[in-house]
C-alpha cells in the first residue's frame, strides 16, 4: 500500500517533460517545413523550434522523421466503436489524433449522455460531435417521418437541437440523401441550422444528391448557410455519377461564388474513387422495385460490376461479391437481384463511382479539408487508410499536393473551422497532439478485401502530450478528451 502511494506520488510529482529532437517540423499552417525540435511539458507544446533539452528532459530522437500536429479528422463514424474499442487501434495508426462523430444527420442522442460516458471511460484520441438531424427528425416524428415537418414539429425539433448544442455538440449534422433526413424540404433545414448557428456551431451535410443533381443539392447547402447564417461544409464531397463526371470545377464555382459573397463554406474528401453506403442511396427516387429507376441507378454509377456487396444480413454468402457477380450466379438481372436484396433487408456496398480527376480537383481547393468518413470497424478501406494514404498516393507518388499542404488539410483546416484554438498547429501553449512519421514510407495497405489493414509508416502519436501509438501497436495510454462547444469558451 504504502510503496503504491509512494510509487503514485512520485510519478505525479515528477513533470512530464520530453523534448523530440532531430525531427523536419511541419507545423500545419502551410509553412514550409524546417529542421527542429518540440518541447512537451505537462501535455502541452512547451517550445518549438532550436530546443535545449534540459537535465531532467526525456529526450525522443527523430531521427529525421516529419513531426506535425495531430490529425483531426472532421467527418468519423467512430460514435458506437470508441465505446467498445477505446484504443482505437486503426484511428491512431493513421495520426488520427481528434475525430469528430455524429454525422451525416445521425448522433448520439442524448449528447449529454454519450459525452459523460466518453468521460467516464476515455478513448485513445479526442472526441467531438454533432448533432444530427435525423436523429432529432426521428426523435419527433416517430416513424411518420415520410413527409415535411410542420411548423409545430420544426420548434420541437428546434429544441432538441438547441438541446445538443447545450450538452456539447458542435454542429448539426445533415443526411439529406438518406431514409429520414432526406424527407425534410429546405425551410426545415435552415430553421435548425439556424438554431446551431446561434450556439456559434457550423453545419455539415452529405448534401441532398451525389450524383446528376449534385450542383442543386450543392447550392442547396449555400444556400442553407446564407439563410440560417452560419458557416457550412459540404461532406465528403464528391461527383458520383457518369452524367456529372470530370465537373469538378463547376462544383468549385459553386462554392467560390459563394464565398465571394462572404459565406464561410469549405469542403472534406475522403481519398478514394469509391463510395460506402446503403444499397438504397443508388435510387435517388426511392422506388426500389422500379426497373426503370433502378436501372438507371446502376447504370449512372458505370453498371453493376462497380458495386460491391459489403454486408448484407439475409445472405452472407452475398458479401464481397459484386452486384453484377451475385445476379450472375443466381441466374438473375442485377436490377431484379437488386430489389430482392432491399426487400431482404437491404445491404451495404462499396461502389465505384468518381474520377481520381475530380478528386484531385477538390483536393486541391484550398478550403477542402482531409476527411476518412470512416471510423473504428467501418467495411470500407478509408476506415484505417485515409491519412497515410493522403500522404503515400497523392504527396508523395502523384504529388497531387505539397506535403506542407496536405498537413494543413489535416491540422489547422479543420481546427479553424472546429474553432480549437489550441490545437491543429504546431505552437507554445496548444495541446501536444503530435505525429511522427516517415514521409519516405508512409502508405495506407487496407483494401476493399482486406478493410482492417493497418497502415504503415506514422510511427509515433500523441495526444495531450501521451504517447498512444508506438508502431506496430497502441500502447494502451487513453488520454482522449471529450471537446465540446462550451469547454471552448473561456
Ligand atoms: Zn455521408
Amino acid at each position: 500500500m504504502l510503496a503504491l502511494l509512494s510509487a503514485y506520488g512520485a510519478l505525479s510529482a515528477q513533470p512530464a517533460a520530453f523534448v523530440i529532437t532531430n525531427a523536419v517540423l511541419v507545423d500545419g499552417t502551410g509553412s514550409p517545413s524546417r529542421p527542429g525540435a518540440v518541447r512537451v511539458v505537462d501535455g502541452k507544446i512547451g517550445e518549438v523550434g532550436t530546443v535545449k533539452p534540459g537535465p531532467s528532459d526525456r529526450v525522443v530522437d527523430a531521427k529525421g522523421l516529419v513531426l506535425a500536429p495531430g490529425f483531426i479528422d472532421p467527418h468519423n463514424h467512430s460514435t458506437d466503436g470508441l465505446l467498445t474499442e477505446p484504443l482505437a487501434p486503426t484511428q491512431i495508426s493513421q495520426g488520427i489524433t481528434t475525430v469528430v462523430v455524429g454525422q451525416d444527420g445521425s448522433s448520439p442522442w442524448p449528447i449529454g449522455e454519450y459525452l459523460a460516458k466518453l468521460r467516464s471511460a476515455p478513448p485513445a484520441l479526442n472526441v467531438m460531435t454533432a448533432v444530427g438531424h435525423a436523429t432529432v427528425r426521428q426523435a419527433v416524428m416517430g416513424d411518420d417521418y415520410k413527409r415535411p415537418a410542420r411548423a409545430e414539429e420544426i420548434t420541437r425539433m428546434e429544441a432538441l437541437v438547441a438541446q445538443g448544442m447545450r450538452e456539447g455538440a458542435v454542429a448539426l449534422s445533415s443526411g439529406l440523401e438518406y431514409e429520414v433526413g432526406g424527407y425534410s424540404n429546405t425551410e426545415e433545414v435552415v430553421a435548425l441550422a439556424r438554431v446551431a448557428g446561434r450556439a456559434d456551431g457550423f453545419y455539415i451535410s452529405h448534401i441532398r444528391d451525389e450524383a446528376d443533381k449534385s450542383f442543386e443539392a450543392m447550392r442547396e447547402v449555400v444556400a442553407i448557410g446564407e439563410r440560417a447564417g452560419l458557416p457550412v461544409q459540404n461532406t465528403h464531397i464528391k461527383l458520383g455519377t457518369v452524367g456529372v463526371w470530370r465537373r469538378a470545377a463547376d462544383a468549385l464555382a459553386i462554392l467560390d461564388a459563394a464565398r465571394a459573397r462572404g459565406l464561410d463554406v469549405t469542403a472534406d474528401a475522403y481519398p478514394y474513387n469509391a463510395w460506402s453506403s446503403t444499397i438504397t442511396v443508388l435510387i435517388p427516387s426511392k422506388r426500389y422495385d422500379d426497373p426503370v429507376d433502378v436501372a438507371k441507378g446502376l447504370a449512372d454509377v458505370g453498371g453493376a460490376e462497380n458495386i460491391l456487396i459489403t454486408r448484407h444480413a439475409a445472405h452472407p454468402d452475398y458479401e464481397y461479391k459484386t452486384l453484377d457477380a451475385v445476379a450472375k450466379s443466381q441466374g438473375l438481372t442485377p436490377v431484379a437481384l437488386f430489389t430482392q436484396i432491399v426487400k431482404d433487408g437491404g445491404a451495404s456496398v462499396v461502389c465505384t463511382s468518381m474520377v481520381d480527376e475530380d478528386i484531385r480537383a477538390f483536393y486541391r481547393w484550398p478550403w477542402t479539408m482531409v476527411s476518412s468518413d470512416g471510423g473504428i470497424g467501418m467495411r470500407h478501406p478509408r476506415g484505417a487508410g485515409t491519412f497515410p494514404r493522403v500522404l503515400g498516393r497523392f504527396v508523395r507518388e502523384r504529388q497531387w499536393l505539397t506535403l506542407e499542404e496536405a498537413i494543413r488539410k489535416m491540422t489547422s483546416l479543420p481546427a479553424s473551422r472546429l474553432k480549437l484554438a489550441d490545437r491543429g498547429t504546431l505552437k507554445p501553449g496548444a495541446w501536444a497532439d503530435l505525429v511522427l512519421f516517415d514521409p519516405a514510407t508512409v502508405i495506407d495497405n487496407s483494401t476493399f478485401n482486406d478493410p482492417f489493414a493497418p497502415s504503415s509508416g506514422i510511427r509515433s502519436v500523441w495526444v495531450n502530450g501521451t504517447l498512444v501509438w508506438d508502431e506496430p501497436r497502441p500502447t494502451g495510454a487513453r488520454p482522449g478528451v471529450v471537446i465540446s462547444r462550451q469547454e471552448q469558451k473561456p
